[in-house]
């Protein structure tokens, strides 16, 4: 094999898009993947029905030209439409205007057009193909089709984007010990369906640019919607206890009952929900944390299976974007250097990676609970405010991670610096309108430093 070659084990979201750019970059690309082609099979889940997709992911798209045809298939959310128990529902917008919205993608639909860029590219793309072993100092990969037969392939240079549950993470352990950490979240997640409405004019049954979210303090639905004018819901509750939990509410009757008491409304639109609660599985959620991402020059992990996060900042395939798209250029930088690539990238990626494993435990809290709490929605308002009167110094956390460019570990830290302000500014007062704005601005301004001009980038 040239020393140009390079296998990928895994050809989901991250694997397909990182096969796509080192095969623009002139590498050939042999993909590896354990299922069967979804194109001909019909794609088999496993992670959520659909995802919001945003200013990261589709930066990292636009680079395989594919940006335009995934957002004819999206559908956009403008921001969080919050339902309170009573009923009553408001949009909290993400941005300003239109220029700061997510879309919701459908994972099946884009892992297809994903694998025909690879292919079109030139990756060459081995289905039912699953990673058993890998010799990392003979180079080579051992492979399980569907039947169980086995063979052996060279691969001096291998990336794993094999997902939370890697099996090349588990062969590099085996040669030297990567630091693996696993914190399980002790909260769960089960998929339901909003079907579409009867009228084909008018399909969607709740606001359709919107991200939906019940929140219900120790635990929430969201509801993201999909082109055809349904939603899948989620809900995401603790494994355990004796307050509502999956142990609790095991049974679809009395999973019905909660519903009853917590999301009528939800429940009003869901009229499989029985069929629906016994049909999917419950999800388990947590964080991976690894010490080190690669072996020498032989093996990389990206994506999950190098940083696995739990969802609630919609950002672990807009992450494992980025891992591809800077990958891809520091290889196209230095392409007879795999153990230098490998190391700069490590270097590069693992402050982002753990900055945002923690903003998107962070966020669980803040859409569970805090997006109904009404400090936290004077803070929002201040934020929002100082924001528009100041966009140079600053840029709520939520935004700097959605719509940017700039690394995770500066959202992170600028994140906490403004937030520090804000409490400091709003104390003693209950509205944000007795809060003198132009004296605000200047304490802003004499506190930090200005945002970096890329929080200002788009596209
Ligand atoms: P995966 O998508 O897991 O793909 C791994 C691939 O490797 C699969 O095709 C698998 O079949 C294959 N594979 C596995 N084992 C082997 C093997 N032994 N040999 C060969 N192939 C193998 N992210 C967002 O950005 N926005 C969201 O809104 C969002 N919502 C989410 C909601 C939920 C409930 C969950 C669980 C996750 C969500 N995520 C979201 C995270 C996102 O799903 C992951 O970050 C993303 O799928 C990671 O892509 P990946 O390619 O690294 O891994």
């Amino acid at each position: 094999m040239p020393r140009n070659d390079i296998a990928v084990v895994g050809a989901g979201l991250v694997g397909a898009l990182v096969a796509t750019l080192l095969t623009q970059r002139g590498f050939r690309v042999t993909v590896y993947e354990k299922r069967s082609d979804p194109r001909k099979a019909g794609f088999q889940g496993g992670r959520s029905i659909n995802l919001a997709l945003a200013e990261r992911g589709l930066h990292a798209l636009r680079a395989t030209g594919l940006a335009d045809r995934v957002l004819e298939q999206a559908v956009m959310m403008r921001g969080r439409m919050v339902h309170d128990p009573a009923g009553h529902s408001g949009l909290q917008r993400y941005g300003v205007d239109d220029s700061e919205v997510i879309w919701s993608v459908s994972r099946g639909g884009l892992n297809t057009l994903m694998l025909d860029a690879a292919e079109a590219a030139g990756a060459t793309v081995h289905f039912d193909q699953g990673l058993v072993g890998a010799d990392l100092d003979a180079g080579t990969l051992s492979l399980r089709d569907a039947h169980g037969v086995e063979r052996t392939v060279e691969a001096p240079i291998v990336i794993g984007a094999d997902g939370a549950g890697s099996a090349l993470r588990a062969a590099m352990h085996l040669h030297s010990p990567l630091g693996e950490r696993v914190e399980e979240l002790g909260h769960g997640y089960k998929e339901l369906e909003i079907p579409p409405g009867r009228d084909p004019a008018a399909p969607f049954a709740i606001e359709r640019n919107a991200l939906h979210i019940w929140p219900r303090g120790h635990y929430m639905c969201i509801a993201l919607p999909n082109r055809e004018g349904s939603f899948t819901v989620t809900l995401f509750l603790p494994n355990d206890g004796e307050h509502p939990s999956f142990r609790t509410i095991a049974g679809a009757g009395a999973a019905e009952a909660f519903f009853r008491a917590d999301f009528p409304d939800a429940l009003a639109l869901m009229p499989e929900f029985a069929a629906d609660w016994a049909a999917h599985p419950v999800g388990t959620l947590g964080t991976l944390y690894l010490d080190r991402w690669h072996v020498g020059g032989r093996a990389l992990l990206i994506g999950d299976a190098a940083h696995a996060i739990v969802p609630f900042h919609g950002q672990g395939m807009n992450c494992g974007f980025e891992d591809a798209a800077e990958l891809a250029e520091l290889f196209a930088a230095q392409p007879g250097d795999a153990a230098a690539v490998f190391a700069e990238f490590e270097h590069r990626r693992k402050p982002n990676a753990d900055a945002i494993a923690q903003m998107a435990l962070e966020n669980y809290v803040e859409m569970r609970d805090s997006v109904a709490d009404p400090h936290y929605l004077r803070k929002r308002e201040l934020g929002a405010l100082l924001a528009e009167r100041s966009p140079t110094h600053y840029l709520p956390r939520y935004r700097m991670v959605t719509f940017t460019h700039l690394p995770y570990a500066y959202a992170l830290e600028r994140g906490r610096a403004q937030d520090v302000l804000v409490e400091q500014l709003l104390r003693g007062h209950e509205a944000v309108a007795s809060v003198d704005i132009d004296a605000a601005v200047r304490t802003l301004k004499a506190t930090l430093p200005p945002l970096p001009g890329r929080a200002f980038e788009r596209g």
